[in-house]
């Protein structure tokens, strides 16, 4: 200041010497001024500054606050991961106290919590355990760790079961500054599996070394790595290690069918396992040929490779034995030895799938004609016998690649392969028929019975099992009907015929149920009496759509089907009412089939009818046709018998037809003979009929029996069997049968008067 006040002074000095006040007085205020300026100027940059720092700090503040919470968050979190992880961990600091600890280590040590508090010396703890006997299982490492008051100066790992079961592991890992940390790990779960392991290992050890069936291990390749002692002994060996070293290679060595090794690989590969392989093999040692049955599996590495094969044999040859022969003894016909239906359909199921144009095959379905006969008249044994006899026919007549099958009864079938037209079929057919017709000598009988047969040829009769089998046997249907004795081929009309057979036996079944059958009446006239001496009932089916069926059509299928036996005895009923009803005298005369006789029904039949309708037995007349008198066997004679002694009357219908024996007359007691319409049709033009009928008559006188012609319908016939010496006729001529027992006496006044 003093510097400045001089140097203002020695300005404001004049020339003179003397001091310039006023200029003094300038100087000093100017510097005054600026003075002040620099005071302000600093104030405000001091001001400045101080706002500068007060805003530092309170962003230092903001940051500071920030990063705090922050830390806290990740405290937080820490503590939660810590305390929520599955080890127990405890930090130990370098002078044994234990500075940080989880949850997880109360649970697992089952130490309190008020011990971890305050930074306890780990020594405390394992002092605390060892009192609550937590070491008693412990083992010498751990012990001796214990003992040196869990020293840690490298990673140690021991493991500790407590005695409440909990298995722990428990790792030291030193952290560098002496400080180290120790963790506790649950392994309970997991030495309980290593101990089930060990179990089962041991046990599937007992069940390899003791196994009844074979137990092995085989590389894929084929190479014998394990074999149970079972296996052993099963390929002949005494020890394992003699077996695998004399197996070389599993696929070339035992099974007798080298394939078989690929078959089982193939499954293995597609399916990783095979159940129940059944193969013939060497027995390996002695080369004996033995059956097994292989179960195995694949095992694979973890990327899915094959890595060997694992599996067990059984000696399988008893049961493949057994197997063979009720495969055998199902497939055979045991009375012949030939194959029987079951193997019949299965080859033709086989054959029929294998068919190409040009290579065709047939199936001849052959019923032996007069098998019944011999049956009933020489006995089974000796229908037995035939039966084997045709088998063995049957067996020299075909080629290996046909077969014979017995399909039942007097059924046989033969399928022929390689047809290539219908000509080889019906060539065979010719071959059959004749070896079938040549006599058979059985016990020293001569049997001739013959074949008919139904043939079908596939593609062109039927291209699956069922449709040519089903037209084979719809030809041979046919044949029967029309043909016996011959072969007849297939056609598409006998399908329609057989629909409408299938159809005619539903509705037939049906009309009894429903009352459709009626009976008609048909006057027998004796012209010594001029009037009619019975009627005979006709039966007639009423067809809802159809009308009058005549019983020609329907009787036999109703014979076929086992109906005849109702139907005859409703006929047997009516036709005893009606002519009670009717007067006192005549009598009624019933159709009876062989079949009511053949069930032995007719007998007790005709007892309670003529019980329930009063009628006396002598009106009543039993017609039976000379098929029932046949087989000449001792039931139908009986029953014949029975009936006459009851005073019921026999006629014999239709004399003349069929095997017509006059010898039937003396054989068999009748009552009446009743001479076929076709002799008194033609009796006029046929001198040997004219005879026969002559015959007839004087043996009817004779032995006493009457004669009835049938059939009559005009006077030329009338008076030629007049002449014979016939007085008892049947015919439109006297009258169609009606639906009541009529007679219109008009129709023969010109006969009496004559
Ligand atoms: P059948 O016992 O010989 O009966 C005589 C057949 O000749 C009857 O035929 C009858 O209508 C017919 N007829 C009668 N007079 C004449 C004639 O002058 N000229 C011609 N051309 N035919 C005449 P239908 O009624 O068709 O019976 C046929 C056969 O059916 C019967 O022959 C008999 O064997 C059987 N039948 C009829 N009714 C029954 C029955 O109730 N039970 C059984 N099992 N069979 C019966
Ligand atoms: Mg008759
Ligand atoms: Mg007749």
């Amino acid at each position: 200041m003093h510097r400045l006040l001089a140097k203002q002074v020695s300005k404001a000095v004049k020339d003179d010497g003397n001091v310039d006040l006023d200029r003094l007085l300038s100087l000093v205020s100017a510097a005054y001024e600026e003075a002040d300026r620099d005071r302000r100027r600093t104030d405000r940059s001091i001001t400045l500054m101080i706002e500068e720092v007060e805003a530092l700090n309170r962003g230092l503040e903001d940051e500071v606050t920030a990063r705090t919470s922050e830390l806290q968050a990740v405290r937080r979190l820490l503590e939660a991961t810590f305390n929520s992880i599955a080890q127990g961990i405890m930090m130990v600091s370098k002078d044994g106290r234990v500075l940080v600890w989880n949850r997880r280590v109360v649970e697992l040590l089952g130490v309190p919590v008020s011990l971890l508090r305050d930074q306890p010396e780990l020594r405390i703890i394992l002092a605390y355990q060892r009192r609550q006997g937590e070491f008693i299982h412990a083992d010498k490492m751990l012990l001796s760790w214990i003992e040196a008051d869990g020293e840690v100066e490298h990673s140690q790992i021991f493991e500790l079961t407590r005695p409440n079961g909990m298995a722990l592991e428990m790792r030291t890992a030193p952290v560098g500054d002496g400080s180290f940390v120790l963790t506790y790990t649950d392994i309970t779960a997991q030495k309980e599996r290593e101990a089930a392991i060990l179990r089962a290992e041991s046990d599937y050890r007992s069940l390899f070394e003791n196994a009844v069936v074979g137990v092995y291990r085989s590389s894929v390749d084929g190479r014998q790595l394990r074999a149970n002692p079972a296996l052993v002994r099963l390929n002949g060996y005494s020890s394992e290690t003699e077996m695998l070293t004399s197996v070389r290679d599993i696929s070339r060595e035992w099974y007798v069918d080298p394939t078989r090794r690929a078959a089982f690989s193939r499954l293995m590969r597609e399916d990783g396992r095979v159940t129940d392989f059944v193969s013939q093999v060497y027995r390996h040692k002695t080369r004996e040929k033995i059956w097994v049955s292989e179960t195995a599996w694949t095992i694979f590495d973890k990327d899915g490779n094959a890595l060997y094969y694992e599996g067990t044999v059984i000696d399988a040859t008893d049961r493949k034995m057994a197997a063979e022969r009720i495969e055998f003894l199902a497939h055979r016909d045991p009375l012949t030895g030939i194959a029987n239906r079951e193997l019949f359909q299965q080859r033709l199921r086989q054959m029929v799938a294998r068919v190409k144009p040009g290579r065709g095959i047939a199936v001849h379905c052959i019923d032996l004609d007069h098998f019944k006969e011999v049956n009933d008249t020489l006995g089974h044994p000796v229908g037995d016998a035939l039966l084997r006899e045709v088998a063995q026919r049957l067996q020299r007549t075909v080629r290996r690649v046909d077969l014979v099958a017995r399909l039942g009864g007097d059924e046989f079938a033969v399928i022929q392969g390689r047809v290539s037209s219908g000509e080889d079929a019906a060539t065979l057919a010719a071959r059959i028929r004749k070896e079938l017709e040549a006599p058979f000598d059985v016990d020293g009988l001569h049997i001739s019975v013959g074949g008919t047969i139904g043939v079908a040829i596939a593609p062109e009769h039927g291209t699956t099992l069922d449709a040519l089998f089903q037209n084979a046997d719809l030809a041979l249907y046919e044949a029967k009907a029309h043909a016996r004795g011959a072969a007849v081929f297939f056609d598409e009309g006998l399908g329609v015929q057989f629909q409408r057979r299938r159809l005619l036996e539903t509705e037939l079944r049906m009309a009894h149920a429903d009352g459709q059958f009626e009976l008609f009446y048909q006057p027998i006239v004796d012209m010594r009496a001029g009037q009619p001496v019975a009627f005979e009932a006709l039966l007639r089916w009423h067809h809802p759509t159809r009308g009058y069926v005549p019983p020609a059509e329907f009787v036999p299928i109703a014979e076929d089907i086992g109906l005849i036996m109702r139907i005859g005895e409703w006929v047997l009923t009516t036709g005893c009412h009606a002519i009670k009803n009717h007067d006192q005298t005549s009598s009624i005369s019933i159709n009876v089939s062989p079949a009511q006789f053949r069930d032995n029904s007719i007998v007790p039949t005709v007892i309670r009818v003529l019980a329930e309708s009063g009628l006396s037995p002598r009106r009543l007349i039993i017609e039976i046709t000379e098929s029932l008198l046949l087989k000449n066997d001792e039931t139908t004679r009986a029953q014949i018998d029975h009936l006459r002694m009851l005073g019921v009357r026999i006629a014999l219908d239709d004399f003349g037809t069929g095997h017509s024996a006059l010898s039937y007359l003396q054989q068999f007691k009748f009552d009446i003979v009743k001479i076929d319409r076709s002799f008194v049709a033609s009796i006029a033009t046929n001198p040997t009929n004219a005879a026969i009928v002559r015959a007839i008559l004087d043996i009817g006188r004779t032995l006493n029996i009457e004669v009835v012609a049938e059939g009559v319908e005009d006077l030329e016939q009338i008076s030629r069997l007049t002449d014979a010496g016939c007085h008892r006729f049947q015919g439109y001529y006297f009258g169609r049968p009606a639906h009541r027992p009529i007679w219109e006496e008009g129709d023969v006044q010109f006969l009496r008067i004559a």
